[in-house]
């Protein structure tokens, strides 16, 4: 390594050991890299102010589906079911066939009737707005309640899916093994002024570029930040 290499590492990289002195650049960074709130469909619908019904429904709709085909049966399903009570009239069989390509169809139909009838019989047909009564119904987990705070409701929450949490992991920012650690711990490091943009940008990072398997390090625009922690193979 160069003696000027050596320098940038020990700029950048090794700040007392506390690489999370590197966040606002990071963030500034990759805020110009991925312009999230038109690429990915949730970030679409929150900038579109849309009703949080539709942004908890495509939620539970987007859960190991494609951006894209999220997006599609979101808007064929809200055609004939935009409100708790319209999509609870659709005959499962049916429910199932519309939700058919966003996998685990079965389930998922099954989920959307019951959160549904829940939003019917105990929330007089609205979505809740505390994260206590959104995980009280079954099927609504931690990530897709900071999702529907945060997107439907403005709340500052950060919703962390598994590209939120590896990706500051490698960063070095935090050492923590479930999604539900990283939130905690972003909670404390992250400045609030990043909460309600830090889910889009790191999904669109995580799915583009800092990807589980064999990241590309190479074209990565924060790699000087980054000191790779976990990485074994890089492209
Ligand atoms: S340098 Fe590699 S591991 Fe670090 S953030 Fe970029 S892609 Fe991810």
């Amino acid at each position: 390594m160069t003696k000027t290499n050596h320098m940038m590492k020990d700029r950048y990289m090794k700040p007392n050991g506390n690489y999370t002195k590197n966040i606002p650049i990071i963030m500034s960074i990759l805020e110009k890299h991925f312009n999230y709130t038109k690429r990915t469909t949730l970030n679409r619908m929150r900038k579109e102010k849309q009703d949080p019904f539709k942004i908890l429904i495509s939620c539970l709709l987007s859960l190991r589906s494609r951006d894209e085909t999220t997006e599609k049966i979101s808007n064929e399903l809200f055609k004939i079911a935009d409100t708790p009570e319209k999509l609870l009239r659709i005959p499962l069989k049916r429910l199932e066939g519309i939700v058919y390509s966003t996998g685990h169809y079965h389930k998922k139909a099954l989920t959307l009737k019951h959160v549904s009838n829940e939003l019917i019989t105990r929330f007089n047909s609205k979505v809740p707005e505390t994260r206590e009564e959104l995980m009280s119904i079954k099927g609504i987990g931690p990530k897709t309640a900071n999702i529907v705070l945060n997107f439907a409701f403005n709340q500052p929450y950060i919703p962390v899916d598994i590209h939120c949490h590896r990706i500051p992991n490698r960063l070095g920012w935090l050492q923590t093994k479930t999604p539900e650690e990283t939130e905690k711990e972003l909670e404390k490091i992250l400045p609030r002024e990043y909460w309600f943009e830090f889910n889009g940008i790191f999904v669109l990072f995580g799915r583009t570029i800092c990807a589980p398997i064999s990241p590309k390090c190479s074209i990565c625009p924060v790699s000087r930040y980054c000191p790779k922690r976990g990485v074994t193979t890089s492209r």
